[in-house]
């Protein structure tokens, strides 16, 4: 019981302890401020009691005299309403008499009442009536008698009575003032009281608090000590009141002793398993280092594997020679730790790569390749070291003596050729027998990648050479799987169909057949014509023909071949072959027969039917006239018709010659319109002139023809007659001259096609009038040849105007001039011409056309011999060839020099070539090209036409020769 009360923790200690101390405290607080109530309560008790005393004692007073004054006035002045108040105050007197009565405590209080009583019962029962009697039975003389018995009795009593009222009222007064002092004192007593309490307390309070610190401070403060001193690692022997206390701070203090020891006990522990564990670690160390050794060893491996591996990629992933020689000897470098390297093929275009080398070193090193130290591998094909002296380049800035490492391998192929040779340098650093064992190993490996380069370069050269054969043919090609991807093509496939051609190879039927759709006519039906014989049916014909829109307007024809290996067919050729030309000349032929069939059958069944009558029937003379002008004119028009016929295939062969001189053009259209005039009386003609520059270099019979074709159609298709216009201008260095109608117009489909041979518009209203399609041709044949232009605008159902434009030649003047100098360079062969041209029959072909114009013809069939002429002789023009017998210079080269010479720079040159390279010609300073195969009389014309020019700049005036 009792150990179980030292038990008790030591907060219920301090808690109870505080508890009985706030009960004290409130007690003592209750019982001072109780009696403090009670001596507040007793006082005011009696303070009101004395004070009600007083009230009343001082009310008594004042109604006497009240009464007193009021008698004393009905006295004086016989005032009855005086003597009644006085008379009915006795009444206040007595209810004031026994209010005192009520209050009266003290004897004093009694005598008092008494007193008051007395006087009360004297005053108004004995003196009042008394004095009454006397005053009022009496008579005024007698009033004094009155007055007399009032101040004899009365005066003495009532005076009295105040003196004893007055010292009744002080003695009440100074109760109550005696009671309020008593009341002071004990206040007073009872706040010292309080004071007392509250020191007591307060020094309870202190010296508990005192004893609370002391009991928990200390041994607080003990632990703080003996835990500094641990922390310190001194050891603690004791722990202070550890036996003695019960408490918290007890078990604290004991738990923490407890908690101290096991430290100190694990302490000891872990110092020997540190020692331990450092004994581990300084193991471990020793294992590390040597792991590290070995991963640095595998690292090396790595490193080396790794770069092998590069090599070895780099030999398969490659097939470009160079790169693939550079990848192996800067492979090789790295995985011999080589600084310089070297590798070159043996073959006659040697390649090579190096690695640390200059040009001047890999120069020699090639240079040397069959001769000096490289020639050991040849003979040995083994591969070998050597030991040298370093270069002073090599040695850098070393002084001593250092040694260079040489490692030479050979590059064998299969069957023990020498493929190729490397060479790789080290310094100071000998190449081990291993080393030499392994690399000899891996050029095994080169040789297999050498090997397969050259195989890939075989077939990619066979390759090209069979896609530069089928870039060559003038078909479209294409080779096709068994579901239509395109295997191979030419560049002639992809041109046709887009204007910015790309390749389609690999491309899926449905990719390339969508993109080339667009530009085909009917493309469905080609498409189905393809897929037919891609998925291996057979289509109704074996070749399919269609039409091409964009880019260029071209007919074409496909067929097909399978192409089998064995028995399993891989894949279908398509060839595509343009057969405009033939699909326009078979036009042409149905358009010509049935031209042929009309016009030639019309006039003829005329002249046979007129030729049958005259010599069947008996005609009169003039029926005869009438029907032999038939006859006669339709065999004219057979003849025109024939005639036209002749002109355009002479034209077109460039068998058609030409008589230029220059021509006034006015004259020329008089003349054709006159043949109208005549004849149409519903077509008014008009000449309108709007330049003086009418002269034109042509043939005469030409331009009448072309003339009389244009005006007899704007005669032809105008048949209600109207206005036909013809107008010469001067536009952009150019003769014009419009021929305009106001006839059926063209329809503007029509346009393009209507220089065409044979071509007719087809249309009603011009199915009557006759023609044979040629006229419009033969004009645009003419004026090709006369340097000029032939074109057309039309409205239909309002007419057209056809234009023709000529190069400009100036005044009559000049024309005159020029029309004599051309005739004096003719008579005095001033004209010297140099004709160089390897081709000796198209040589005496030029040559004769020229000296037929009456030019001076020098003749040269090679370069060198050419120049030599032109400087020697300085000719006015050179016609010059640009391909010519290769043992000497070229007419390009010609060229370049004529015009880098300033003596000979203003020589033009007329070159006459097959090669289409204008641009070229132009811009090496050629004054025209005319392209293989001309007509032989447009070189007369051109060299006149650029003398003319060169004439009329200022450069040349052609006589000089003629004159020296
Ligand atoms: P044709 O012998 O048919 O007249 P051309 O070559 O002279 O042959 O003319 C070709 C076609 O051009 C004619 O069939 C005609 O329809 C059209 N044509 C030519 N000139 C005119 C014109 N002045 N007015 C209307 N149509 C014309």
């Amino acid at each position: 019981m009792r150990k179980n009360k030292r038990k008790q923790s030591i907060t219920t200690q301090y808690i109870r302890l505080i508890g009985i101390f706030a009960f004290a405290f409130i007690i003592g607080l209750v019982v001072l401020l109780g009696y403090q109530k009670y001596i507040h309560n007793q006082y005011a008790e009696t303070n009101k009691h004395l004070q009600e005393k007083e009230a009343a004692a001082h009310q008594l007073e004042r109604t006497f005299n009240q009464i007193f004054f009021e008698m004393r006035g009905y006295l004086a002045f016989d005032n009855i309403t005086m003597r009644n108040k006085a008379l009915q105050l006795e009444d206040d007197t007595t209810e004031l008499i026994l209010l005192l009565k009520k209050a009266a405590v003290t004897e004093e209080d009694l005598l008092f009442i008494s007193e008051v009583s007395d006087f009360q019962s004297y005053y108004f029962e004995v003196f009042i009536p008394e004095l009454l009697t006397a005053y009022e039975t009496e008579a005024n003389s007698d009033k004094s008698i009155a007055m007399n018995i009032a101040q004899q009795n009365g005066t003495q009593r009532v005076n009295e009575l105040q003196s004893s009222m007055s010292s009744y009222t002080n003695a009440v007064d100074s109760h109550i003032l005696e009671n309020f002092k008593k009341y002071s004192l004990k206040q007073t007593i009872s706040q010292w009281f309080f004071v007392v309490f509250l020191f007591f307390m307060l020094g309870m309070l202190a010296t508990f608090v005192r004893f609370m610190f002391k009991r928990l401070g200390t041994p607080l403060s003990e632990l703080a000590a003996a835990a500094e001193e641990i922390s310190l690692g001194r050891d603690i022997v004791t722990f202070p009141q550890n036996d003695i206390r019960e408490d918290e701070l007890g078990t604290l203090s004991r738990a923490f002793e407890k908690m101290i020891r096991s430290i100190q006990e694990n302490e000891q522990n872990l110092v020997a398993q540190n020692e331990e564990l450092i004994a581990q670690q300084d193991e471990l160390h020793v294992q590390k280092d040597e792991l590290e050794f070995a991963l640095n060893k595998i690292q090396v491996n790595e490193t080396n594997l790794k770069r092998r591996n590069d090599l070895i990629k780099s030999l398969s992933t490659s097939l470009n020679k160079t790169d693939v020689l550079q990848n192996i000897v800067e492979n090789f470098s790295r995985l011999l730790n080589a600084d310089h390297g070297l590798i070159a093929t043996t073959d006659l275009n040697i390649e090579y790569a190096a690695f640390g080398l200059s040009d001047e070193e890999i120069k020699q090193y090639i240079y040397h390749q069959y001769s000096g130290i490289i020639q050991r591998l040849y003979k040995t094909k083994q591969a070998f070291t050597i030991q040298r002296k370093c270069t002073p380049e090599e040695k850098g800035y070393h002084v001593s003596e250092l040694y260079c490492y040489d490692f030479y391998i050979p590059v064998l192929s299969a069957d023990n050729e020498l493929v190729a040779l490397m060479t790789f340098t080290r310094f100071a650093n000998t190449f081990t027998k291993q080393e030499i064992e392994e690399y000899t190993a891996i050029s095994k490996q080169i040789s297999l990648s050498l090997e397969r380069i050259r195989l890939f370069e075989e077939s990619e050269f066979n390759r090209l050479l069979t896609q530069d054969m089928i870039n060559t043919l003038h078909e479209g090609v294409q080779l096709v799987d068994d579901k239509g991807t395109i295997l191979q093509e030419n560049t002639i496939i992809q041109k046709l169909f887009i204007v910015n051609p790309i390749t389609m190879v690999n491309e899926s039927f449905e990719t390339w057949s969508t993109k080339i759709l667009p530009s085909i006519e009917d493309g469905a039906a080609l498409m189905c014509f393809l897929k037919t014989i891609i998925s291996d049916g057979t289509p109704q014909q074996s070749t399919h023909t269609y039409h091409i829109t964009s880019p260029v307007k071209r007919v074409m024809q496909v067929y097909y071949e399978e192409l089998y290996r064995g028995n399993k067919k891989y894949g279908t050729l398509f060839v595509h072959r343009d057969i405009t030309k033939e699909y326009e000349v078979d036009q042409m032929k149905s358009e010509f027969v049935s031209t042929v069939s009309h016009e030639l059958r019309t006039p003829l069944s005329s002249v046979l039917g007129f030729t049958e009558l005259m010599l069947n029937k008996d005609l009169k003379p003039e029926r005869q006239e009438k029907y032999l002008l038939t006859i006669y004119q339709e065999a004219k028009r057979l003849t025109a018709l024939i005639n036209d016929f002749l002109d355009v295939q002479r034209m077109e062969s460039g068998k058609q010659t030409y008589e230029k001189k220059f021509e006034n053009l006015l004259p020329i259209i008089h003349q054709v319109i006159d043949m109208y005039n005549e004849n149409e009386p519903d077509h008014i003609f008009q000449i309108q002139k709007k330049t003086a520059n009418t002269t034109v270099l042509g043939d005469n019979d030409k331009l009448i023809q072309v003339f009389n074709n244009l005006i007899n159609n704007a005669v032809k298709y105008s048949p209600a007659g109207g206005e036909i216009k013809v107008v010469l201008y001067e536009k952009e260095h150019s003769l014009c001259i419009d021929i305009i109608d106001q006839g059926l117009g063209i329809p503007e489909e029509a346009l393009p096609n209507l220089f065409t041979k044979f071509y007719r518009v087809d249309n009603s209203d011009r199915r009557k009038i006759g023609g044979t399609g040629l006229g419009l041709s033969i004009v645009h044949e003419i004026m090709k040849a006369h340097e000029g232009t032939v074109s057309v605008t039309s409205i239909l159902r309002k007419g057209s105007r056809f234009t023709l434009t000529f190069p400009l030649v100036e005044s009559k003047a000049t024309e005159e001039k020029v029309r004599n100098d051309f005739q004096s360079f003719s008579l005095d062969d001033s004209v010297h011409v140099i004709v160089i041209e390897d081709d000796k029959n198209l040589a005496s072909l030029l040559t004769t056309e020229l000296e037929d114009n009456g030019f001076h013809v020098l003749q040269y069939m090679q370069g060198d011999a050419g120049m030599e002429a032109i400087k020697k002789y300085k000719p006015d023009t050179i016609v010059l060839d640009i391909m010519l017998d290769e043992s000497g210079i070229n007419g390009w080269e010609i060229l370049e020099q004529v015009k880098h010479d300033s003596d000979l720079q203003d020589i033009p040159i007329i070159i006459s070539s097959a090669l289409e390279e204008k641009e070229k010609g132009f811009k090496l300073g050629a004054s025209e090209y005319l392209i293989k195969p001309y007509p032989p009389h447009k070189l007369s014309s051109t060299i006149l036409q650029t003398l003319l020019i060169k004439e009329k700049s200022g450069q040349i005036l052609v006589p000089a020769k003629t004159e020296s």
